[in-house]
């Protein structure tokens, strides 16, 4: 794979959106009618699509497409599938897990959390000392990537002990989502949401959830918003294939074409892999030119990473990324509340060559700066 000039825009080095190949622009070239039969066959192929590459099976889970980014598939679980009379459990690493207690509170809904250091990943122990102490939890949320600093928090053991505790376990896994491996049943995740514009490298525009049959065949009348209901949106879905209110016809028809490039691409492993090599590359240079990573790397994850403003005198973000923006290169700010951080993303129709490119301008940009670590 060769990193062919596919568009003229600037490579984004960012959480998303993302770049994304030509093709799945090109798919995007297209009127269709929301209850053409032509586009209803679009919506089967991607909630089939889904499934099989969260690796589960129709019957045991279903999958939701919604419109809208992906917090509104993170507020679209939370307001319909806990019961008016149910308490969530959120566990904090980060921005996104805020944003969920953020949810929780504007929607009324009963909730505690549990915070863990930014660098640090949710534990075990005291989320099982927790639900043994308070039976009115029903729902535990967690973030699987933690965007803020690119931390992966581990699924299988808290996904284990919180069904075994008969609880149901809800992943917000938006920006790990086909190119971080999961076994979402072995984990034992009932609730899992991602969006359009992230892994799978299709364009903004909705959001989906994959749910476990047993207990989502449960959740109806639980939602608190008429658009947000998951249930009546499912409901939508199988009754003739359609979605309730307008669909993002365009971003549907780019995420059918994006899911047959990450088919192409060799599924999650092989978009896994591609990210990685992203990843390898970027921090090796990175390191090489005297930047520190906010996180320990063996809990830095392949998606994004967070580095800490160099401690330079001459150091200032705004002009280090108007300087690199202006040479062709996005990066992101940072988000992490205790420290000056930046942040690199590793994932979208990049390559390689992409990040060599990015490093060359790191250093020209350091150079200009006045800058030597
Ligand atoms: C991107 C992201 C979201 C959703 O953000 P939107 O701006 O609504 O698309 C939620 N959680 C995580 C972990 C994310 O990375």
């Amino acid at each position: 794979m060769s990193s062919i000039p596919e568009s003229k825009d600037k490579p984004l080095f960012t959480p998303g959106p993302l770049t994304t190949s030509r093709t799945v622009k090109q798919a995007m070239l297209k009127d269709l009618g929301s209850r053409d039969f032509a586009f209803i066959q679009v919506i089967q192929e991607i909630r089939n699509g889904l499934l099989a590459l969260a690796g589960v099976a129709k019957g045991d889970y279903e999958a939701i497409p919604l419109q809208g980014s992906g917090t509104y598939a993170v507020e679209a679980v939370l307001t319909s599938t806990v019961p008016r009379d149910g308490k969530v459990l959120i566990l904090i690493n980060g921005a996104y897990g805020h944003r969920m207690v953020k949810i929780c509170k504007t929607a009324g809904i009963d909730h505690t959390s549990l915070e863990f250091p930014e660098d640090a990943c949710p534990e075990v122990a005291p989320v099982e000392e927790l639900l043994d102490a308070d039976a009115a939890i029903t729902h535990v949320a967690v973030v699987h990537c933690e965007t803020t600093t690119g931390i992966v928090n581990p699924l299988r053991e808290l996904g284990m002990m919180v069904r075994g505790k008969g609880r149901v376990f809800f992943v917000d896994a938006m920006s790990s989502f086909g190119a971080v491996p999961v076994n979402v049943a072995d984990c034992r995740i009932d609730y899992l949401v991602s969006s359009s514009n992230k892994c799978v490298e299709g364009v903004p525009g909705f959001s989906y959830a994959i749910a476990r049959r047993e207990p989502f065949m449960k959740t109806k009348g639980f939602a608190r918003s008429l658009s947000l209901d998951l249930y009546a949106q499912w409901e939508g879905l199988e009754a003739n294939g359609q979605f309730r209110f307008t669909p993002p016809t365009h971003a549907l028809l780019a995420f059918r074409q994006a899911l047959r490039e990450l088919e192409d691409e060799g599924g999650v492993a092989g978009r896994a892999a591609r990210y990685r090599a992203n990843y390898d590359v970027m921090i090796q240079g990175m390191k090489h030119l005297g930047f520190q990573t906010y996180l320990d790397e063996e809990k830095q994850g392949y998606i994004i990473t967070s580095f800490r403003y160099p401690n330079h005198p001459n150091f200032d973000f705004q002009v280090f990324y108007k300087q690199l923006n202006e040479k062709g290169y996005v990066i992101y700010p940072g988000k992490v509340s205790n420290a000056d951080c930046f942040r690199i993303g590793t994932i979208g129709r990049i390559f390689e060559p992409d990040m060599k490119a990015l490093l060359a301008a790191i250093r020209d940009t350091l150079d200009e700066m006045d800058i030597t670590l």
